[in-house]
């Protein structure tokens, strides 16, 4: 136990800057870090950036230092999102650099990030931190799994829980009879029912040593870690130890041992699902952790009774949580921590399989491919595994933040919890269908109308946008809006945009080509090119571009008509999202709608992505172009994530096609689905969020075309309020678009933390397209991340 003895190096302030100016090229301000057997410290460098700066003690093998390093290369490679650090090499580009001391003795000197955060025994101890820390930790040891060292092999640790029963004959120095007898049993235990079951664990490198020193915590939250700091005691060792040593050094209440360790296994098995001979071998580890902080403190006053006792805090606790763990007793904290895993709490067999109840990414990957299709798309890769989501915020099983700038379905925010409660007042209460009289339908309705009747100051604008139908989707809405188009015209022909997207049933997907492998297109339906002013094929005023565009509405019609077809409806999203979130000129829909009206077809206006003040300042898209739809239809957003969509058009249609056909759905317009709605509706009037999307989408895109001007790739930045497009392109002048470019975009952001969506036909236009809760705040942290991302494309 050499490193009992070893003390840390003492190099003086001004030698270590001397060394920083010589070695690194950097310089700053330099603050004492504490450490056990090195010489740490904080530098602040000139460009404010943090690093720590390593002096490791002589005591240490180089190769256990060469082993952290190659550690964090690997993770970075595999699990770049783990916070852990990352090395700056020397000016000459060597991992590290020898320094002698006065006393003759040589070091090694290196330096790596600073991760930010504090010591989670600085933070409240709120309820999932330690889930967390047991995620983190089994993500920690994924990314280990592919790594070795011979750095980690043959070492024997201080803090090595294995190790215990070598201090059996020190135990005598403990002053309490009560507690000498706990550390013989818990020693003797390991001895004899651990130690020979070790061999047969599963074996890799492991970080050894995650305890409160070491795990970062971001104080304003509690409960997201920051970083994974001091891979100094990382050793080749059974995969579970890790999880016993963090719960051991987590546990600071008698009351909570078992609580926190069940939670700390159930977050690590989350990730990484803990074998039944793992699980076995937890409450003798985690016992011998506990007992270690006293055994080594008594030892270490004997034999330097002048070094510092930091070790006092921990011993007094340890042994209280160690006396806790004893009295619950093996076997009842065994079965506990098998229900935790999802085994059977006593018989060998499990109730179900392990991966059923907390499956890998990996185990769920696969399932999901045996159960729904290879071939069914998945974001990222690997793909995100989501475990819970708050406002913008969206937190995944291994516990790590993701600021939501993509989805739009959670419009008022991921669980938003005047939604979620209404939903559950009402399925508590009543949920039935639309024939049978019902408030919530009826308020809902009339709130929906009259918010398409009115102006912005609350005037009646004219619109007659008045009866609703109600079903379950954007892709029912729409389809039903096209039965009503085509019994109220007579006609049977269709306009869309090119590359435009409407829904999944065989009536929509006719209009729909994105979603069209090689861009098929239905013999009854024509498509208009985008009026892309940045892309697109004119150029001149505004007033131009929306007559030249508009006129390709002409020519369409003209081909139904060679076909023998009159339009019935045409379609359009007034955002042109899949278009890639197009700035239109004033007057284009107007007069595309005005030729589509004038050859018998009505226009119905896909408001499920631009509608309830997606778009800022109006609360309709179309509102944006100053026209009034003869359809709208609305889905995704209505319901913050309850399935509801609805079609709303003026009376006459409605009845006529009423006594057409004989309407009904079964669950459209239920009870449930009402409440839903009308609680996004009070969020979006109460939390004023129309105009928190029209300023913060304006601040959004302001930092982004600041943006422009520093990374040549952006080609353009456009979009209103809470919908906006990024598209990247090699070229400027010749718009080549940056396909690849924006693939890798996406994942870089992905590591930073922030999901955007990829959007166009060239599939070169980043969407940003967030719940509209988004605030400045958020908005900053994602222009802070497109930056750096940027930098590194
Ligand atoms: N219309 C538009 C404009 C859409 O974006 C979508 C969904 N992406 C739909 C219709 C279809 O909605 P759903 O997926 O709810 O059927």
């Amino acid at each position: 136990m050499k490193f009992l003895r070893a003390k840390p190096p003492t190099f003086t302030l001004e030698q270590v800057r001397d060394h920083l100016g010589r070695h690194f090229n950097l310089a700053g301000e330099l603050t004492p870090l504490y450490s056990e057997r090195d010489q740490n410290f904080r530098l602040t460098d000139t460009h404010h950036r943090d690093w720590t700066v390593k002096i490791a003690n002589t005591a240490e093998d180089p190769a256990v230092i060469t082993c952290q390093i190659g550690a964090f290369a690997h993770i970075a490679k595999v699990d770049p999102g783990l916070p852990v650090p990352r090395l700056h090499p020397t000016a000459d580009g060597e991992d590290m650099v020898e320094i002698a001391h006065d006393d003759g003795q040589r070091h090694q000197l290196y330096l790596v990030s600073f991760l930010p955060g504090i010591t989670f025994d600085k933070v409240a101890r709120v309820a999932d931190l330690p889930v967390r820390l047991g995620r983190v930790l089994a993500r920690l040891g994924r990314a280990l799994a592919g790594y070795d060292h011979r750095g980690a092999h043959d070492r024997q640790l201080l803090w090595d829980a294995r190790e215990a029963p070598q201090y059996l004959p020190e135990v005598h120095r403990l002053p309490s009879a009560k507690d000498r007898d706990l550390a013989i049993g818990v020693l003797e235990r390991l001895r004899d029912r651990v130690t020979p079951n070790l061999a047969g664990l599963r074996h890799q490198l492991i970080h050894g040593d995650v305890n409160e020193h070491n795990a970062l915590v971001d104080p304003s939250t509690s409960c997201e870690i920051t970083g994974i700091n001091d891979f100094g005691d990382m050793i080749h060792a059974p995969l579970v130890q890790d999880i016993s040593s963090l719960a051991a050094d987590y546990m600071n209440d008698p009351a909570s041992v078992l609580e926190v360790l069940s939670s700390a296994v159930a977050g690590y098995h989350s990730i990484t699902a803990l074998q039944p001979a793992e699980i076995e071998l937890i409450f003798d580890l985690t016992s011998s952790r506990l007992m270690l902080a006293p055994l080594i403190n008594c030892y270490r006053q004997e034999i330097t009774p002048d070094s510092p006792n930091y070790l006092s805090d921990f011993t007094e606790k340890h042994l209280a949580c160690c006396h806790a763990l004893q009295m619950i007793g093996c076997e009842a904290v065994t079965r506990s921590l098998r229900q935790v895993c999802g085994l059977s709490a006593t018989g060998t067999a499990p109730v179900r399989s392990a991966a059923d109840v907390a499956p890998t990414v990996a185990t769920l990957l696969s399932r999901r491919n045996r159960a729904l299709s290879p071939s069914m798309p998945l974001f990222y890769d690997p793909p995100l595994h989501l475990f819970k989501g708050d406002g913008v915020w969206l937190t995944d099983f291994a516990g790590r933040r993701y600021l939501d700038c993509y989805n739009n379905v959670p419009h008022v925010g991921h669980c938003h919890p005047h939604v979620t409660e209404a939903i559950a007042a009402q399925i508590r209460r009543l949920n039935t269908n639309t024939r049978y009289l019902g408030e919530q339908v009826v308020e809902y309705s009339e709130r929906l109308t009259r918010s398409l009747n009115h102006g912005p100051s609350g005037k009646p604008s004219g619109n007659q946008l008045s009866a609703c139908a109600f079903v379950n989707s954007g892709s029912e809405a729409n389809d039903l809006a096209w039965r009503i188009a085509r019994s109220c015209t007579g006609n049977a022909g269709g306009i869309a945009m090119e590359f435009a997207y409407h829904g999944i049933t065989e009536a929509t997907d006719a209009f729909s080509p994105s979603a069209a492998s090689g861009g098929r297109i239905s013999p009854h339906v024509r498509t208009l090119i985008p009026p892309d002013p940045y892309r697109g094929a004119y150029r001149g005023t505004e007033q131009d571009l929306a007559q030249k565009f508009a006129a390709h509405a002409d020519v369409q019609i003209a081909s139904l008509a060679r076909a023998g077809l009159k339009p019935a409806a045409f379609f359009v999203d007034p955002a042109f999202m899949t278009n890639g979130v197009l700035d239109v000129m004033p007057g284009y829909l107007k007069s595309v709608f005005d030729k589509v009206r004038a050859a018998g077809g009505l226009w119905i206006a896909d408001e499920v992505q631009s509608g309830f003040g997606r778009m800022g300042s109006l609360f309709w898209g179309h509102s944006h172009h100053d026209v009034t739809p003869d359809i709208v239809t609305i889905g995704k957003p209505a319901g913050n994530g309850h399935p509801l969509g609805v079609v709303i058009t003026r009376p006459e249609i409605m009845d006529e096609f009423c006594r057409q056909s004989s309407f009904f759905s079964t669950f459209g317009g239920n009870n449930v689905s009402c409440a839903a709605g009308l609680a996004v509706l009070d969020v979006i009037e109460q939390e004023r969020l129309v105009e928190n999307a029209a300023s913060t989408g304006a601040h959004l895109k302001q930092g982004l075309t600041i943006l422009m001007k520093k990374h040549d790739v952006i080609g353009a930045v456009r979009g209103t309020g809470l919908a906006i497009g990024v598209e990247l392109v090699i070229d400027h002048q010749t718009r080549a678009p940056a396909r690849y470019q924006t693939g890798r975009l996406l994942n870089l952001l992905r590591d930073e933390g922030i999901l955007v969506g990829n959007e166009g036909q060239l599939a070169n236009i980043v969407k940003v397209r967030p719940p509209i809760v988004f605030e400045k705040e958020h908005a900053d942290i994602a222009l802070n991340a497109f930056d750096r991302a940027l930098t590194r494309l």
